[in-house]
């Protein structure tokens, strides 16, 4: 489905993905895993076409995304949900999943969408009036993904959805991005928290500035004694 060969980025001097390569399949939960600075974020932006790479090339259902601007890469099936979840904190819940669905594709089926990711979200149907910033930051990590799925994703590019939430709702969190596969959407994750995301991967990669160093399926790369070692303190 996704297929990135040989992508090399630079920040200007600054060199920080050499030669990944990486596939994602229909149907599949990939992981990428890494520390601090490793260029996990930046490879997704280099898909959701955020920055450009500058070298190698991403295809997406036999599409080289090269020519396209990232609203064309969201109309394509690509859509990501940010790092540190940048709802609109002065809109309310409703109004942020309606600005979701601003592609031409998604605009129609606009109001099942909502209704169907309130299904999906019961919290955030309760709330449906209440201003994004507002919400806790498990709820506004749930609006980032619910906004996320207006758009009918294809595949979803994840950034660190559970970064400082609660224990409860890194569990949440967790079981959403497996019900949203079992329907059939394909995800991407970029996560620091190794052990659940591996636990829950299809298969995984392992980045160590900016070069993949391991990839395997997510309960193999568990048991691997370098991922034990690097990201699990064992
Ligand atoms: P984290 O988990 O800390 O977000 P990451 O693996 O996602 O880490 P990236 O955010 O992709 O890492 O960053 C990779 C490298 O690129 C880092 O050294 C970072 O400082 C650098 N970097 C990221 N964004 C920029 C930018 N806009 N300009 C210059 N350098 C950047």
């Amino acid at each position: 489905m996704l297929t990135i060969d040989k992508l090399n980025f630079s920040y200007g001097d600054l060199k920080v993905l050499w030669d990944i390569d990486l596939e994602v399949h229909a149907g599949e939960i990939v992981t990428v895993v890494g520390a601090n600075g490793a260029g996990k974020s930046t490879t997704l932006k280099n898909i959701s076409r955020l920055v450009k790479p500058t070298s190698g090339s991403i295809t997406f259902q036999g599409e080289e995304l090269e020519k396209l601007e990232s609203h064309q890469v969201v109309e394509r099936g690509i859509v990501q949900v940010p790092e540190g979840r940048k709802i609109f904190p002065e809109m309310t819940v409703l109004e942020n999943l309606r600005m979701g669905s601003y592609i031409k594709s998604a605009r129609k089926a606009r109001e099942a969408n909502v209704e169907r990711v309130f299904g999906m979200f019961p919290r955030l149907k309760e709330r449906e009036k209440q201003l994004g910033g507002t919400m806790s930051g498990g709820e506004q990590q749930m609006l980032a993904i619910a906004r996320g799925l207006m758009a009918n994703p294809k595949l979803l590019l994840m950034d660190e959805p559970s970064l400082g939430l609660s224990p409860l709702f890194v569990k949440i969190i967790f079981e959403i991005i497996q019900e949203i596969n079992r329907q059939g959407v394909a995800i991407l994750l970029v996560e620091q928290n190794v052990f659940q995301s591996l636990k829950i991967a299809h298969r995984a990669y392992v980045l160590e500035t900016g070069r993949v160093v391991l990839t395997g399926e997510g309960n193999d790369l568990l048991s691997n004694e370098h991922v034990k070692k690097a990201f699990l303190g064992m």
